[in-house]
Formats: C-alpha cells, structure tokens, sequence
C-alpha cells in the first residue's frame, strides 16, 4: 500500500513530489505514457520566478523531475485509467492491466488541448493540423500557416512560427485579442503575422492525398465566407482538463475541472486532493500550479497523519 500515489508530471505533481518526498511519503508518481505537462511542448518560458533569462519548458520540467527523484520520488510510466475508493477509504488505482493501492491520491493530470470539432480534425492531426508549434512549426518553411485562437497561447504560437513560416495567419473570432498586453503587442507588430478578426474556421480543405491545404472561414459579423490556403492550422483555443477517468468519482464542475474544497486541495472524497490546471480554470500558469502542487502535498501529509494520529 502506498502512502501517496501522485497522478500526472507536469509542474503540479512534480511540485507535489518534492514537498511529499521531503516529508518522507515515498510518493510514487504515476507519469503516463507521455510524461511531463504542457512546458514539455512549449519553448522559453519567461515569466516563472527565479529565470531571469528564461527557461526552456522541457528543462524546467526535467528539473523538476530530477529534484523528486532526488529526495526518494518514484516514477512509474504507467497510465491511470480508473480511481476507485474502498469501503476502508483506500484507493485502488487501475493501469493498463494493474492495480495499486494508496492511502491518498494527488490528481495533477493537467488539461490537454482543446479542438474546434469539425467533422475531419481527428484525421488531420499530422497532415496539417497541430496544437504544437514547437513540435510541428520547422516542417512549414516558407509556406504560409494559421493560427486559431486569441489567447496568450495563439499568440505565442504565431510569433513562434514566424521563424520558419512565409506568413502566419491569426484567426481569431471576435476584434479583440485575449492574450495579455505584452503578448498580443509581440504578435501584432511581426510584419509577419496578419490577423484575421471576427473570424471562425467552418471547414477544413485537404488536397488529394487528404493533406491539409485551406481553410474555410465565415466573418461572424458579416457572414461571408472565403477560404485561405494555409499549409498548417496551429489550433491554440484553450485547454480540456483531464478528468476523464476520474468520472462518477469525484466532484467536476460543467466543463469537467475537479472541484475543490474549503479552499485547500480537498476534493469531494477523502483523501483524493486536486492540484493545477485539472483544477484551475482561472490561472493556469507554471507558477500557480506548482503552488497548487505544494498545497496538495502538504494537505496529503496532514490528512495521513490524522489517519494515523
Ligand atoms: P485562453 O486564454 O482560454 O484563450 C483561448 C482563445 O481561444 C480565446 O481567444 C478564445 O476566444 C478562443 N476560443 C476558445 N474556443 C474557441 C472556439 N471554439 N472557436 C474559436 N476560438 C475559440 O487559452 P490560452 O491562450 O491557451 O491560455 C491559457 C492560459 O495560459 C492563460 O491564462 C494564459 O495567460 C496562459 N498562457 C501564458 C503564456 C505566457 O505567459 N507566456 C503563454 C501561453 C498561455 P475568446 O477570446 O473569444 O474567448
């Protein structure tokens, strides 16, 4: 039986891992098929305390990871698919074809990108369309992409893809960016990033070998449509928190983000505590999920000390 089994890597269950390593839990971390969390596909991150040159995403998190293990984490590469609570308020934790046992559980699984859902996006992913830049951006040299979205992802993306790009398109649905001043002046002043304003992609546009070749648009004041031959749709509209496979156990609200409670990490169920973006549809940045992180650790550490106190 383990005292804590963390779910998920990014900067919330790592953060988790050093507080609850130090506190001598033993935590093992349970890291997925794909480890790390969203600054595994991000580039520089600029605004986390402590880098006043910038960091790259996957080293921040690499160090993390290397600052758990160091105080006595465990990582396990396995995939929690299922949580179940027992009669004796332990858990059971199912993998592809195992079972763990915990006394307490920190769910740090992040969110995953979220997609427009029209009819062929699935299909396209890899001949065309991306939520990564840093992954996919150098396959479209000189070519001409876009980008989908308002935010401060949108427009990191697209200032990102001007390096390899002819000219990137920044789609976006209303006038009015949503990123943050400093972002939103980065990308509106790159000669190379035109946006398109009230904007919305109703059809994506293949050519013959059902590569992605155009999309098509409708203005959402006007009603017109058009279509813009891009090579790449970059999709940076938001975030989905994966809380799939914690269903019909713990408290979500209507988009699915777990729930906390009385302002600590606590959710509706003893013992399971929620760190970071899987619960944060507020702040989501590196810095609040790795306090997030810590919380979670120490209410873990409190409440096994009343079990046993
Ligand atoms: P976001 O702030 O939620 O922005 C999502 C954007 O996508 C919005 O502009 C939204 O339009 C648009 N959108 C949502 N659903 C859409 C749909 N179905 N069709 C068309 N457009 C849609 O998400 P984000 O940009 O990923 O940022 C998430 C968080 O991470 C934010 O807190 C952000 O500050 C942070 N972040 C920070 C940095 C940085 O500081 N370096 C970098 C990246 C992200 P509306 O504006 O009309 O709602």
């Amino acid at each position: 039986m383990e005292n804590l089994i963390i779910i998920g890597t990014g900067c919330a269950g790592w953060t988790a891992a050093i507080y609850a390593a130090r506190a001598n839990l033993e935590p093992l971390v349970l890291a997925g098929i794909q480890p790390g969390g969203q600054l595994t596909t991000t580039t520089e991150v600029e605004n986390y305390p402590g880098f006043p040159e910038g960091v790259m995403g996957p080293e921040l998190m690499m160090r993390m990871q290397q600052q758990a293990e160091k105080f006595g984490a465990r990582v396990d590469y396995q995939q929690a698919e299922k949580v179940e609570r027992r009669d004796d308020g332990t858990f059971l934790i199912h993998t592809g074809g195992h079972q763990m046992e915990a006394r307490t559980i920190v769910i740090a699984t992040g969110a995953s990108p979220r997609h427009l859902g029209l009819p062929n996006e699935k299909d396209l992913v890899g001949h065309g369309l991306t939520s990564c830049a840093t992954c996919d951006g150098a396959f479209y040299k000189d070519v001409p992409v876009c980008v989908i979205g308002g935010g401060d992802s949108a427009c990191e993306e697209a200032v990102f893809l001007t390096k390899f790009a002819s000219k990137v398109f920044l789609i976006h649905r209303r006038d009015e960016l949503r990123a943050s001043k400093i972002m939103a002046e980065r990308a509106l002043s790159n000669d190379k990033i035109e946006p398109l304003w009230n904007s919305v992609v109703t059809e994506y546009l293949t050519d013959d070998k059902g590569e992605m070749r155009a999309v098509k648009l409708k203005n959402t004041v006007t009603g017109e449509e058009s279509e813009q031959e891009i090579a790449c749709v970059f999709v940076a509209i938001g975030h989905v928190p994966n809380t799939q496979f914690l269903e019909g156990l713990l408290d979500l609200d209507d988009n699915g983000y777990l729930l906390q409670k009385n302002g600590s990490t606590a959710t509706n169920v003893p013992g399971v505590f929620a760190a970071g973006d899987v619960a944060d549809h507020v702040y989501r940045q590196a810095v609040t999920a790795a306090g997030d992180g810590c919380a979670a650790a120490l209410d873990a550490e409190r409440y096994l000390a009343n079990l046993e106190g």
